[in-house]
């Protein structure tokens, strides 16, 4: 089966170089052929896309989400979603042009890692972090999902099994972050008063209790109480209790969870591959100190979400500096700030953090609200037009240079080269959102903005 994309924009995806008006060429699942120019006349035996008004790159690769698999949601190991909600989560990111997804709950196992990547077109790649203490973590904040089987597995037995990165090592639930925000605050307020609130409500309770670095000792019981009436629970709960109520949901997994951090990135040196740490305020001080006692050992950590709002932007900007200078690449997370907006409602991390030349990596979305993150397509649109990168540096933080951080994660793809994988994308040049194709093995999975029957198998 072959297939000929012709009259677009080719962007290899080898950070470098744009071809205009470029053809590609697709046969029995790799890439044939990378053309300047395909002369519309000539003859060709098989399918012809015509890409005019099209970017043309190779499908693109998200070393950060979650909730793509069954098993335990979450470094908190949370319930599994239902076999619906995980396939829905793989078609959005399908339909956005994104063809290999790293699943960073990192207590799945290689089974269920595997059972996702059979039965959806998108190459679904595990990480694994069942560590001592990330287990301990996980069971003090929720732990819901871990079966027995789960709790037998070890970090070395899922890397024999193909899992390519350890992590996510510390997540917003297990570090009084976003998660707790959004989930377990909530979920203990409204079970004991009735009254349902919002993240915002839930942080600014949490940082009226904790501060932003989660410390007992930041507490500030005027700011309680103004949070409290804010969220309406004037009257239904004394600020006693609320603090205590905060603090019992909070504290109890922090310990363990940083604990998890460093087995995880010890782990990663002593096996040789990559660790993955969830970066954001809770974590910036064991971040430093990794930093130090690892330095030389030749262990690579990728800081997930460099842009975290729980750093301020200036907070941020100073951790991804000190990681470049320790050799830490950073990737920056999508989140929902560009168009949802949900949970992240400012850019100001995102554009200071990408507006340095060399300080983010590689970019990539997490998981937003209920999976309801805003598009990796539309972050690199972003990137490349507010003049961060050229179109072609951009593509590359997406594809080709995650394949380089991670090995195995996108084996022979990440690239329009011939020889490599036929994973390719056809978006409009004008908004990349409108996703026109997706070939994936070069089978076409979205056609015309639409799954194909092959989607699904
Ligand atoms: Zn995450």
């Amino acid at each position: 089966m072959s297939t000929l994309i012709r009259g677009g924009t080719l962007v290899p995806g080898t950070g470098d170089t744009v071809i205009e008006d470029g053809a590609l060429v697709l046969r029995h699942g790799r890439i044939a052929d990378v053309l300047h120019w395909w002369d519309p006349v000539q003859e060709f035996a098989g399918e012809t896309i015509d890409a005019a008004g099209c970017v043309v790159m190779p499908g693109l690769t998200n070393c950060h989400t979650h909730g793509v698999t069954p098993g335990p949601l979450f470094p908190s190991a949370a319930a599994c979603l239902p076999g619906e909600a995980w396939m829905r989560n793989l078609d959005r990111h399908l339909l956005a042009g994104t063809t290999t997804v790293l699943n960073l709950c990192g207590f799945a196992g290689m089974d269920e890692v595997r059972e996702a990547d059979r039965r959806h077109a998108v190459h679904v790649r595990g990480a694994t972090s069942h560590l001592p203490a990330a287990f301990q973590a996980a069971d003090r904040t929720d732990g819901r999902g871990l079966g027995d089987r789960a709790r037998t597995l070890s970090v070395e037995q899922m890397l024999e099994d193909g899992a390519v990165a350890i992590g996510e090592l510390g997540g917003g639930q297990t570090l009084g972050g976003g998660g707790q925000d959004l989930v377990y605050i909530p979920a203990a307020i409204e079970k004991l008063t009735g009254v349902r609130m919002r993240i915002d409500q839930a942080r600014r309770l949490k940082e009226a209790v904790l501060g932003r670095f989660i410390d007992a000792s930041a507490y500030d019981a005027e700011a309680l109480e103004g949070a409290a009436q804010e969220a309406g629970l004037s009257g239904r709960l004394g600020t006693s209790e609320l603090r205590t109520l905060i603090e019992e949901c909070v504290l109890p997994s922090v310990v363990p969870a940083i604990e998890g951090i460093r087995e995880g990135v010890l782990a990663a040196a002593r096996l040789g591959v990559p660790a993955i740490v969830h970066s954001g305020a809770a974590t910036a001080g064991v971040m430093r100190e990794l930093m130090d006692t690892t330095r030389g050992s030749g262990v690579r950590v990728i800081a997930a979400h460099a842009n975290h709002p729980s750093h301020t932007p200036a907070e941020a900007f100073e951790l991804a500096c000190l990681g470049r200078d320790n050799g830490w690449p950073a990737e920056a997370s999508v989140f929902d700030l560009l168009h949802r907006r949900h949970t992240v409602t400012t850019r100001e991390h995102w554009d200071l953090l990408l507006g340095e030349p060399g300080l983010i990596s590689v970019l990539a979305t997490d998981y937003g609200r209920d999976g309801d993150h805003d598009e990796l397509i539309a972050a690199v649109q972003d990137v490349f037009a507010r003049g961060y990168r050229s179109l072609a540096g951009a593509v590359a933080m997406a594809s080709s240079a995650i394949a380089d951080l991670i090995p195995g994660i996108a084996p022979n793809g990440g690239r329009l080269q011939s020889g490599c994988v036929a994973d390719v994308v056809v978006a409009n040049a004008d908004d990349f959102r409108d996703v026109r194709y997706v070939f994936v093995d070069g089978i076409c999975v979205v056609r015309e903005g639409k799954l194909t029957e092959e989607a699904h198998r």
